[in-house]
């Protein structure tokens, strides 16, 4: 300040010492002081010094900077400058008493005046309105930010990083309750060392932690320095030593009661938190409780649509599995479809699926994808009882599932093999009608947690394998079924096949050929064999075979029946035997040293017939094999056959010679006959010519007695007789060689019937003769000798088989262009039944035979062929006991 201006001051010598009085200056609002040209304070007011903390009496004399010693001395200069002629003001935050001061100095003639004001509160208003607004635009930032945070992973990290930054905090921590409400898993960290933060990333909530006090309380847990934190966690105080943290903020993340989490912002440098502070973490904790809830929101939408998606991929999937399924005709098919689509559909790394085997003891891998082969190899099958996953889910007949390694320990405490990189595994049972038939095994490269949709996809997958696979056995019994009837209309058709061939067999060796070839064919054998008993039955001999070496067929025939072997033993149990492995012979029978069968595998039956054993046959296969229902009843019936065959032929045999001896027989007796008949008839002829010579003569001279006449007619019808006879066998002779002849010549028939009536009349005493002639003449072309020898054959019969005497008709007539001669008596007639064996040589009817009356049976045999040269027939009509009629039928001449 400039000395010469004249400006009041407190000197007591100042030139305007009541300038302005005191007491005045003491009614000022505030701290005024008048100051001389020099600096110095002439006057100062009661306000100014209180403000300045000193009694206003030690005032005046004192310069500006002894006044304001703490004032920086650039602010003096300034405010000196009033005394200059420059007004000047400034605001001073007086740190020393936390207060701002607004100084303001104006000129005065010779002096200055300076006046103070406290604008403290003024201030912290202003302050407290910026830093309002900063926050408010803190915050705003916070929001847009999380307004782009999707993930709580992103919302905890959008919170630490801003927080800090907005509080000028150096740590920062988001951490969330687990769903139980168990624990704190720590999200997002700022500012920590990750060893620290090792050591907390999961919190189980108990008291004795920040975190967990706010957590449990639900109230913010605000340590404003060390020393409040080593008073209220001692435990912690070397956790704290590691990091330079002095204050500490927790607050609970709240949405509508339920405890979303906790952040904690955490400060390098001792805070009290204002109330601005408490306010502005409130508010971050809201944000981030919002973002967090919308974030899982968000999250669940998400997963809900992705949850639709797979869903719809999986009936996808499963419309798909079930079309393949609808194809796989096999259960290997099923199961390979199955494994594949389920394995896809789940995301799963590997999987399997096992049936049940008929016995229900064992599991069978049907199909498998992803795993090793040599772990497969070792694995096609296994006990249900075993310990494993799949295997205790077929018995069980329930899901199983294990999410993790630690659950797989849990429940298979170091027992269960799995493959160490899997992480979860799944298994369903597959039921048929409640009952489980196998199992799905899925692994897993994962640790999952199986939606329900998932365990849904697996019922619905382990329900259509389970259907396809019943669907598959019953095609399969189906194809069984037809193959096996097909089987059968091919054996039947064989077995009809055989029938024919053997019909044609004549010989028991053709016999044998058919029935070695059809079955050999028929079962696919590779050798046969038919044998026959022989006459005296001790030894099988050998019929047709097909596949032996010479070896063995020198070894094998004939086969003594007294020393045991299969094919003996069959016959005498008289019952088909299957050998399907020969082995069974080798131990049973005594087999030559170094024996090797033929066969691997054999089928004997034996040949009978009514029980009774003819022979056997035998095929042998290459292969043991197993023999189903159908080859048994093949063979049995193909045995059959062959036994029917091979004694129908051997009757065949038997009947021929038989026959062709007869026929030797007959040949035989045929040239005795004719040879006979010619050598009698000559004596025969001779000795009748004179035995008639002999009676005509006696009769012309009477020299015979009574007695001696009938002797001699006697003689002469015997004689007759006899030459009918040896007539009659030379006429069969001739018949028999062909030889037999007519001379044909019209003649009258009704006159030579008339004749032959009128010469047997005379000679019968029992019987009367009629003859009744209708129209005449009855020409025909015929031979007179032979018509003759018709009817008297028939007039003999006649009177012969009518031994109680009675009436004999002839009757002779036309009737269109024939002509007829019937003979009809009343005599013992004839059984139907002989009738049509009447013209048979040597036949004679059944009541003839035990009758006296005698007679050869070649009458109407010789009757029948000299009617027939004639072209002509002859007819009988008869009833036993009451007579017969005998008509001939000629053709007319004119
Ligand atoms: P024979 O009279 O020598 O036995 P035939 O050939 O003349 O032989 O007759 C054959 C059979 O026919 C006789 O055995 C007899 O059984 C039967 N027969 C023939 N004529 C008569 C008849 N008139 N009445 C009954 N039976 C007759």
């Amino acid at each position: 300040m400039s000395d010469h201006r004249a400006v009041a001051h407190t000197h007591p010598n100042g030139p305007h010492p009541q300038a302005l009085p005191a007491a005045l200056l003491d009614l000022l609002g505030e701290g005024v002081a008048l100051f001389d040209a020099q600096g110095r304070c002439c006057v100062a007011g009661a306000p100014l010094a209180a403000l300045l903390g000193c009694a206003p009496e030690t005032l005046p004399g004192r310069t500006l900077a002894e006044l304001l010693p703490e004032l920086p001395p650039p602010d003096h200069a300034l405010l000196c400058g009033a005394l200059e002629g420059h007004p000047a003001a400034l605001t001073w935050h007086d740190q020393a008493r936390e207060r701002w001061l607004e100084l303001r100095a104006t000129p005065l003639p010779a002096g200055g005046l300076l006046c103070v004001r406290d604008i403290s509160a003024e201030r912290q208003a202003e302050l407290l309105a910026a830093r309002a607004v900063e926050r408010a635009a803190q915050i705003q930032t916070i929001t847009a930010a999380l307004a782009c945070a999707l993930t709580p992973d992103e919302v905890a990290g959008v919170i630490v990083s801003q927080a800090a930054q907005a509080m000028g905090a150096a740590a920062g921590i988001v951490a969330l309750a687990d769903p139980d409400g168990a624990a704190l898993d720590i999200l997002a960290v700022t500012g920590y060392p990750d060893s620290l933060i090792e050591q907390y990333r999961h919190l189980p909530l108990v008291p004795g932690t920040p975190l967990t006090d706010t957590a449990l309380t639900r109230e913010p847990v605000l340590i404003e320095s060390r020393a409040a934190a080593a008073e209220r966690y001692p435990l912690l105080a070397g956790s704290h030593a590691l990091i330079e943290l002095h204050a500490w903020a927790n607050l609970p993340l709240l949405l509508e009661e339920r405890l979303l989490g906790v952040i904690e912002i955490s400060f390098s440098t001792p805070r009290r938190f204002s109330s601005e502070d408490r306010t502005f973490l409130t508010t971050l904790a809201q944000q981030c409780t919002q973002a967090l809830e919308r974030a899982r929101l968000y999250a669940a939408e998400r997963e809900a649509r992705a949850n639709a998606e797979r869903a719809a991929q999986r009936t996808a999937r499963l419309q798909e599995v079930t079309a393949t399924l609808a194809e796989a005709l096999t259960p290997t098919e099923v199961a390979a479809t199955v494994v594949q689509q389920g394995v896809a559909a789940l995301g799963a790394r590997a999987g399997s699926l096992a049936l049940l085997d008929p016995t229900g003891a064992t599991l069978e891998v049907l199909g498998a994808v992803g795993y090793p082969p040599e772990l497969l190899e070792g694995w096609r099958c296994f006990s249900v009882q075993q310990t494993s996953l799949l295997a205790d889910a077929v018995r069980r007949g329930e899901l199983l599932l294990l999410e993790s390694p630690e659950q797989r320990d849990v429940r298979y405490p170091g027992s269960l093999r799995t493959i160490a990189a899997d992480q979860a595994w799944a298994a369903v049972p597959l039921l048929v009608e409640g009952r489980a038939v196998g199992g799905l095994g899925l692994s897993f490269a994962q640790a999952q947690r199986f939606s329900e949709e998932d365990v849904q996809f697996m019922h619905t997958l382990a329900q259509q394998c389970a259907q396809a696979l019943e669907r598959a056995r019953l095609y399969e019994e189906a194809q069984q079924a037809r193959a096996r009837a097909e089987r059968a209309a091919d054996r039947t058709l064989r077995l009809q096949q055989v029938a024919a061939a053997l019909s044609e067999a004549l010989t028991p060796a053709q016999v044998g050929a058919v029935v070695v070839e059809q079955g050999m064919q028929a079962l696919g054998a590779q050798v046969g064999n038919v044998s026959l008993l022989s006459v005296d039955g001790l030894r099988l001999e050998l019929l047709h075979q097909i596949g032996y070496s010479p070896e063995e067929l020198a070894r094998t025939w004939p086969m003594p029946l007294d020393q045991p072997s299969p094919m003996a033993d069959t016959l005498r149990a008289g019952m088909l035997v299957f050998v399907e492995s020969t082995d069974w012979v080798a131990q049973r029978y005594p087999v030559p040293p170094g024996w090797r069968p033929t066969s691997a595998s054999v089928v004997l039956a034996p040949l009978t017939i009514e029980g009774r054993p003819i022979g056997g046959m035998s095929l042998g296969f290459k292969e043991p094999r197993l023999f189903s229902d159908g080859d048994r009843v093949f063979v049995q019936a193909l045995a059959q056959q062959a036994a029917q065959a091979i004694e129908r032929a051997r009757l065949y045999e038997v009947e021929r010679a038989a026959r062709a001896e007869a026929e030797a027989a007959l040949g035989v007796r045929e040239i005795f006959f004719s040879v006979a008949a010619h050598e009698l008839k000559t004596p025969l002829t001779s000795l009748l010519g004179q035995a008639q010579l002999f009676q005509r003569r006696a009769q012309r001279e009477g020299s015979l007695s009574e007695r001696d006449s009938r002797s001699l007619a006697l003689v002469i019808d015997q004689a007759l007789r006899l030459s009918r006879m040896v007539s009659a066998l030379l006429d069969i002779s001739r018949i028999d060689q062909g030889r037999l002849s007519i001379e044909r010549q019209p003649l009258d028939l009704g006159a030579l019937v008339r004749r032959v009536v009128d010469e047997v009349e005379p000679t019968l005493d029992k019987h009367r003769l009629h003859f009744e002639l209708a129209g005449a003449p009855l020409l025909v072309g015929g031979d007179a000798l032979r018509l003759e020898q018709v009817l008297q054959n028939l007039l003999n019969n006649a009177i012969k088989y009518s031994p109680l005497g009675g009436t004999v008709l002839v009757r002779a007539g036309r009737q269109g262009d024939r002509v007829l001669v019937a003979v009809a008596d009343e005599g013992i007639g004839i059984p139907t039944e002989a009738l049509p064996k009447l013209f048979t040589r040597f036949y004679r009817a059944a009541n003839v035979e035990d009758s006296s009356v005698s007679g050869l049976g070649i009458g109407l045999y010789v009757v029948r062929e000299i009617i027939a040269l004639h072209g002509g027939e002859v007819t009988i009509e008869s009833v036993e006991g009451q007579g017969s009629t005998f008509t001939v039928v000629l053709p007319a001449l004119v």
